[in-house]
């Protein structure tokens, strides 16, 4: 019955293998496979360039970047924090010994609704932690007059937002610290990687310290570091990456926009460009009435051999290691109710109308 090759949610990008053994050769020209050789400086100053940076710090990966800006930040106590997004965000809190307050999210955009964070901040509370959901951003705005008013930090995880603008700026350059993540299903990606981004460049120095353990020169030991160091071979699948990014977000917006023309009249809700963001179409989130409606559109599609993910479910609010249970019945009804379809540069329009097709079975349209 299905002739296609499986569907996932997403294609990891893989430059042209000849493209990445040329980059290779540079690791076995000088034999350094670590400790912030020329690659990682590399990778480093030209996400600089691409993404109007000034301060970029390139890590292992986007959990121990998070993990980096928590310390980095002194951040402890409470931290106002979004139940919609990969557990990562919340773990990563929880490893630093932080107790998340969630706050519920707007149903219309999945981020955390700024409207809501006052009245959970008290005494303890000494950070928001807040995802820009699928690359949209959040009320940067209200929730840095937020900050400013009771003293807070403001870590962004953007793990999906590589690329995206707001009013002609960086996204990441919004907050006290952002950071990327790199990992093989995001946009861009090093295999394994991530990235930690401030506009503050004494914040970054500082996180360059705690990711090789504290340590500077020969002998000293300045803090209680970690090892979070990006290696050389990761920059080196960056660096092939990269020049690809631009063409795989183009290719994207066609499949999105596909998506969007197939679902104008279908009960089906979409997730739209807000005003003045330039989007990077890392995903592509479609909500359903129901979570039996949406049940069963997943198991269609299965049967189709298309295998959408439920991002993100469960609600974080709701994680069985939790200490205090707290109601976030917003992002628990979407998380229900939410299904990310497949998005790659790669995906063909056949493909996307297969897709399409096995969503009205599936809605018995
Ligand atoms: C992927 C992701 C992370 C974790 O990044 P890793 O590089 O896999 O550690 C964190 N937060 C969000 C929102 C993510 O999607």
């Amino acid at each position: 019955m299905n002739k296609h090759k499986p569907i996932n949610v997403t294609k990891t990008m893989l430059p042209d293998i000849n493209e990445y053994f040329d980059t290779l050769q540079r690791v076995w020209e000088t034999g350094q496979l670590s400790n912030n050789g020329t690659l990682v400086q590399n990778l480093q100053n030209k996400l600089k360039e691409y993404l109007g940076l000034d301060n970029i710090d390139l890590v292992a990966n986007g959990t121990l970047a998070l993990q980096l800006a928590i310390k980095a930040l002194k951040v402890e106590g409470e931290v106002i924090t979004t139940p919609f997004s990969y557990v990562a965000t919340t773990n990563a809190l929880l490893w630093e010994n932080c107790k998340p307050i969630f706050v519920d999210i707007e149903e219309e955009t999945f981020n955390i609704d700024a409207n809501k964070i006052e009245q959970s901040i008290t005494e303890d509370t000494t950070a928001i932690l807040a995802t820009h959901v699928f690359g949209h951003p959040c009320n940067v705005e209200r929730i840095d007059e937020i900050a400013k008013k009771h003293g807070l930090k403001v870590i962004y995880d953007a793990a999906h937002a590589f690329g995206v603008k707001y009013n002609d700026r960086s996204l990441l350059s919004y907050g006290d610290i952002s950071i990327l993540s790199f990992h093989a299903t995001k946009l861009f990606h090093t295999g394994e990687g991530g990235a930690v981004v401030s506009t503050e460049s004494k914040l970054i120095d500082l996180v360059n310290l705690l990711k090789r353990f504290g340590h500077n020169g020969e002998d000293e030991y300045l803090c209680c570091g970690t090892n979070a160091k990006m290696s050389e071979l990761h920059a080196a699948m960056g660096l092939s990456v990269l020049p690809l990014v631009k063409s795989s977000i183009a290719q994207r917006k066609k499949i999105s926009d596909r998506y969007d023309e197939k679902f104008k009249h279908m009960p089906i809700a979409t997730r739209a460009v807000d005003v003045g963001v330039e989007y990077n179409y890392s995903y592509y989130p479609v909500t359903f009435e129901s979570e039996s409606t949406m049940m069963s559109v997943y198991s269609c599609l299965k049967e189709r051999a298309v295998y959408p993910r439920r991002y993100f479910y469960p609600s974080l609010n709701l994680l069985p290691y939790l200490e205090d249970f707290s109601a976030c019945p917003k992002s628990e009804s979407i998380s229900s109710r939410v299904l990310c379809l497949p998005m790659s540069h790669q995906l063909s329009e056949e493909e996307v109308d297969y897709i399409i097709d096995g969503i009205k079975i599936g809605l018995k349209l």
